[in-house]
């Protein structure tokens, strides 16, 4: 946490400003202040923890009525510095930020609460795999689902959805145990407008309540793909830019990423497990033994809504220039990047997963 005399050059709001606002706002600042009227007012707390959580990189300064209490609230809320009166008592707030060493409850920085340190000092993440790949193996997808957010296991885990042609099932599941869920859409600036109306009637039908828009780096996009062909020239590339690195930086604080990946799709998932780690995080893969005639068996109990393009024949849903039809009892992983190699946009592959369960 910094101490400063003055805030420095960046944007500024007031912390009743509304999160659509401060979000479009920090979008393209690398330094935010957000500015509070009174010392009673908790509202520039939680927005500058919503902003990290959906993934705001940039600094963030609180300014105003604050008084040292708050130091270490503040520090874990997500802020980097605060912007002291004139007067300020510097060595009242390095007290009170340093005052206690235990936490109780997850936050933005990497403190770990006490419970969840009491699970970490019994099992290292491998071991944690390997004890939810055993305790799940008679179990079914709502099962694997339940452990995986099971708060006493201390994960702050998020889906990973392409709102493509069989999204619904691993939602819908999920939003019976808790519609709260972070579901991380990567908006790739490439996707059918269909999947787009498909993800807000979908969202609205299970009552998600967190889906989070991920976005290409704007500069980037515009260094490495001015005129959105790449896809033409270098898939691989192109898929880096619109989807591992905003999924990378939308992961931060994030540590269990759950998938809706089924074996039978690719050659690289015919080994799927129930739990992996993958890069650091546990993956959850929930549907990992599901067939295509148990996902169509579920659409139709539940009587969700199909993605608009599935009825002219798309299977695999992505974006529309590597997406096409393929024909009746064809695999539908062959609808994507149809005619070369590639089966994977890259965000299940990177490092290999470590064989442990
Ligand atoms: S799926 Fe195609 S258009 Fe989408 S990011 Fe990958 S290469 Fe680019």
């Amino acid at each position: 946490m910094q101490w400063l005399d003055t805030a420095p050059e960046g944007a500024r709001l007031p912390v009743t400003t509304p999160l659509e606002e401060v979000e479009a706002a920090a979008r393209d600042a690398g330094v935010l202040v957000l500015e509070f009227d009174a010392f009673r007012d908790g509202r520039g707390f939680s927005l500058a923890a919503v902003l990290r959580e959906r993934g705001y990189r940039g600094r963030l300064i609180a300014e105003g009525r604050l008084i040292p209490d708050q130091a270490r609230h503040l520090r874990r809320s997500g802020f980097d510095g605060v912007v002291l009166g004139p007067g300020a008592d510097i060595e009242a707030w390095r007290r009170m930020d340093a005052a206690f060493s235990a936490t109780y409850q997850l936050a933005e920085d990497d403190a770990a609460p006490i419970w969840r340190r009491r699970t970490l000092a019994r099992e290292t993440p491998e071991a944690v795999v390997k004890r939810l790949n055993r305790d799940t193996q008679d179990g079914n997808a709502e099962d694997i689902l339940c452990a995986a957010l099971d708060p006493s296991l201390g994960l702050r885990p998020a889906i990973l959805s392409s709102f493509g042609a069989e999204a619904g099932v691993l939602l819908s599941l999920a939003a019976r145990i808790d519609p709260s869920i972070p579901v991380i859409f990567l908006d790739t600036g490439m996707h059918f407008l269909q999947t787009l109306a498909y993800r807000k009637a979908l969202s609205e039908r299970l009552g998600l309540t967190d889906v989070r828009l991920v976005t290409p780096d704007a500069g980037e996009r515009c260094d490495l793909d001015p005129d959105e062909d790449l896809w033409r020239a270098d898939p691989d590339a192109c898929c880096d830019l619109r989807k591992v690195r905003p999924l990378e930086r939308a992961l931060a604080g994030i540590d269990a990423v759950i998938t809706g990946r089924k074996r039978h799709q690719t050659l690289d998932r015919r080994d799927l497990r129930p739990f992996e780690l993958f890069q650091g995080r546990i993956r959850v893969n929930p549907l990992h033994d599901w067939s295509e005639e148990q996902v169509e068996a579920w659409f139709d109990a539940e009587d969700l809504p199909r993605h608009p393009l599935f009825d002219q024949g798309y299977r695999s849903i992505g974006c529309w220039p590597c997406t096409t039809v393929v024909k009746a009892g064809e695999d539908g992983r062959l609808g994507r990047w149809s005619g070369a190699a590639k089966t994977e946009c890259g965000i299940h592959l990177g490092r290999r997963t470590m064989a442990v369960g």
